[in-house]
This record gives structure tokens, sequence and C-alpha cells, in this order.
């Protein structure tokens, strides 16, 4: 029986890479208008990282980690996603000591065991922001804006910014007494998961995608009634911002995002032609984060792409360049002979190709034809004795004459000319 990937694990094929590579370049290029830095960290992290980084009580930790013991005895868990362990390096490598606003992306798999269906996987990867030593809200707008500019220049429509505020240490007490009391009353009316959380994590039922649930909070007090001055400037302050730029957002009170260290500023871009995995990207600031995982008192303002899910808005297939030039090399003579070319022009920055077998005409043309190249050069017996080489445009067939002492200048210039049309 042959052996086949793990369930919710899934190949990226080559025919689906290209588009990948697009989405990774765009999202490379606005963030190198922004002043991003790239960090990579790894996948296995200690497990006591991500519950205490991202809490014992969410979904996350509670049952969508991949974790297990390794051969020292040692709890290790692929990462489920990448801000606990991009603070961890950052607290490890002392980046706060280096002054200023520390802005970092990176982009990889995460992990998490959850139900696999449409936009849901088991291994998905992230694009991930943080911007880490800044209170400003200018940090929250850029964050938001460096997502949906990513969305925006891969031509993505339909989309919609939804923004909240999730309070601070000042404003959020009160709220959370008053949700505590209204929760309880409306406890009936809950499912067991909202009910077993509540008293420990009440902003999580918000997060709730039980109809019923959501029926039972619309009358729930909303921390926008409970914002203290700060919060609410602050708040006002990164939305004149986005505004200031363009970016077209909705305030949606109910949004939250269910962990302790998340404060003020929180939001989701959400994709309307996504069915229930809808949201793309997700986001906030977690002031509390990095203090929470030992090290300074430094604020944080973060977020993450889903790119499956970001795929599946991409309609149109990206494809590949396999071939500039296709050289059919006929026999042992000329097979030698094109070998040093094919270096050459390769340097030259061309996408060029020759058969590994030593096969007849008619089999490598074909074989040019399934690469789509643009050209292919004859290069036969014939052709070596008369010194004159056959350069065919696959578009139209038309064949031009090359001599062989300056084939490769000549083919140079008319690959080059072409790619200059274009
Ligand atoms: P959801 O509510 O869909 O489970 P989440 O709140 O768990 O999302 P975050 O932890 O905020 O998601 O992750 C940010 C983004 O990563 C999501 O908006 C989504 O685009 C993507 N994402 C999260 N989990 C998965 C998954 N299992 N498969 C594919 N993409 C995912
Ligand atoms: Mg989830």
């Amino acid at each position: 029986m042959s052996i086949k990937a793990v369930r919710g694990f899934k190949d990226i094929l080559p025919e689906e890479s290209a588009k990948w590579h697009l989405v990774e370049e765009v999202a490379r290029e606005v963030f190198r208008g922004f002043g991003l830095s790239e960090i990579r960290t790894p996948i296995l992290e200690k497990t006591e990282l991500f519950a205490r980084g991202i809490g014992e009580q969410t979904d996350i930790v509670e049952k969508e980690m991949y974790t297990f013991e390794d051969r020292n005895g040692d709890m290790l868990t692929l990462r489920p996603e990448a801000t606990a362990g991009i603070i961890r390096a950052y607290i490890e490598h002392k980046l706060h000591g280096r002054g200023g606003v520390c802005r970092l992306f990176t982009m990889g798999p995460m992990f998490r065991h959850e139900r696999p269906q449409k936009g849901r996987l088991r291994q998905f990867h992230q694009i991930n922001v943080e911007i880490l030593g800044s209170h400003s809200p200018l940090a929250d707008a850029e964050v938001m804006w460096l997502a949906w500019q990513v969305l925006q220049d891969l031509g993505i429509e339909g989309l919609r910014l939804e923004v909240n505020s999730l309070g601070c240490p000042q404003c959020r007490p009160a709220h959370r007494q008053d949700l505590l009391t209204f929760l309880e009353n409306v406890s009936g009316e809950l499912c067991p998961d909202c009910n077993r959380r509540r008293k420990r994590n009440p902003l999580r039922v918000f997060d709730c995608k039980n109809q019923g649930c959501r029926d039972a909070l619309r009358l729930a007090p909303l921390i926008k009634h409970y914002m203290c001055p700060d919060c609410a400037g602050h708040l006002g302050q990164a939305l004149d911002f986005l505004e200031g730029v363009g970016i077209p957002f909705v305030w949606n009170p109910y949004l939250v995002r269910g962990l302790d260290y998340y404060t003020r500023t929180t939001f989701e871009i959400v994709a309307s032609g996504l069915g229930a995995q809808s949201t793309v990207a997700a986001g906030g600031r977690y002031d509390g984060l990095v203090k929470e995982l030992g090290g300074p008192d430094v604020p944080g303002v973060g977020m993450a792409i889903g790119v499956e899910r970001l795929m599946l808005l991409l309609e149109d297939e990206v494809e590949q360049e396999l071939a500039d030039l296709f050289i059919a090399a006929l026999g042992r003579d000329a097979r030698e002979e094109v070998v040093p070319w094919l270096k050459e022009l390769r340097a030259g920055g061309f996408i060029v190709q020759m058969s590994y077998e030593d096969k007849g005409l008619k089999a490598q043309l074909k074989q040019a034809d399934r690469l789509r190249s643009r050209y292919v050069l004859i290069v036969g017996e014939d052709e070596l004795d008369e010194e004159v080489l056959k350069l065919r445009r696959m578009a139209d067939g038309a064949q031009e004459e090359i001599p062989l002492d300056e084939a490769v200048q000549r083919i140079s210039e008319i690959l080059g000319k072409e790619s200059e049309d274009e």
C-alpha cells in the first residue's frame, strides 16, 4: 500500500508554486516600503512558550496543538502561530536593547490539529508582521494598512476591514465584571463550551460561532461603552490614520481576540467569497505579551494573513515560465557543442532547457511545445556542417538563420529584445 500525506497536510505542487511566489513577492515588496526586516524562528518550540504566550484557556492551547515529548523527555510543540516564537527570539537576543522600534515579518507553516475543511488545514501558512516597542496608534494603523495593502496589491476584491478596541487594564475590569454578570444571566442560552469558559475568559464568548450564543449576546455589555479616554483616543487616532490613507473600515464592537494580553486595537479582514472560513487576516495590539513571556514591558502590535485562504481568493492561475529557449540538439556532437551555450545563456538571465535524452527532432519539438518555450534552436549535423543554425519562434513558426560562430550573442539579442517588447 502506498503511503499518503498526513490528513490536513497538503502538498504544494509545482503548478501552484508560481502563485505562492507571487504572494510572497508582493508581501515582501509591501513590507520593504514599511521598513520591515525578516525574522525566521524555528518551527518547534517548548510547549510552555505557547501555553503562556497564547493562554491555557484558548482553543489553540486546549485542543489544537501538536505536542509531543522528545527523546530527552522535553515537551515540544509545532508552532500553532508565529507571535510567541518571535517574541521569544526578541527577548532571547535582546532585540529590545538595540533601541527604537523593531519591525519584523515572517512567513511560514503553522500547525493546528483542527477538523480539515475548505480554508482550514492542519499545516497552513501565515505571513506575519510584528511591530514591537511602540505605543503609537500609527503603529496599529500601519499593521492594518500593511495587511490591507498586500491583499490590495494582489488585486483581491470584496474585502472588509473590521476594527474594534479591547480596552486596557484600566477600563477592562469594569466591563469584565458586567459581562460576567450578564453571561451568568443568559447561561441557559450559551453552549457548553462558552459556559465552561465564561468565568475565566468571558470575552471569548464573543468569538463563539454558535448562533445560539450570538443571539444571547446581542444585548451584552460592549467594551466601547467602558473605554477610558486614552483607549478611545487611541482607537480614534488609529482610525483617523486609516482614513487619511483611504483604507475603508467598519467598527465592529463585537469583535474580540479572546486572550488576556490583547489590548486596544483588534482587527480582522474578512472576505465575502470564503464561506465559513471568511477571515483572511487578523491581528491586534498585545501590550502585555512581551512582559508575560519574561521580557521587558514593551508594547507590540501584529497581524497574520492566512495564505491558503488568500489563495482561494486569488482566482487566476499564475503560470511559471519554463523556457525562453529550448535547444534541440541532434546527435552527440551537437549536444557537446551546445552545452557550454547553456551556461552562457543562463548566466545572461534566460531560461534555457535541453533534452536529457538524445531524441529525434519531432520528439524534441514536442517537448519544447509542452514547456511553452518561446524559441527553439535547432542544431543538427547539417547545421553544424554548414555552420548555420535555425532559430524558430514557436508563436508563429517564423524561422531565422543564426551563424554558428556568433550563436550565443545573436540568440541573446533576439531573446532579450523580445522580453523588452513585452
Ligand atoms: P479561525 O477563527 O478561522 O479559527 P483563528 O482566530 O484561529 O481563525 P488566528 O489565530 O487569528 O486565526 O490566525 C490568523 C489567520 O490564520 C486566520 O485569520 C486564518 O486566515 C489563518 N488560519 C488560522 N487557522 C487556520 C487553519 N487551520 N487553516 C488555514 N488557515 C488558518
Ligand atoms: Mg482557530
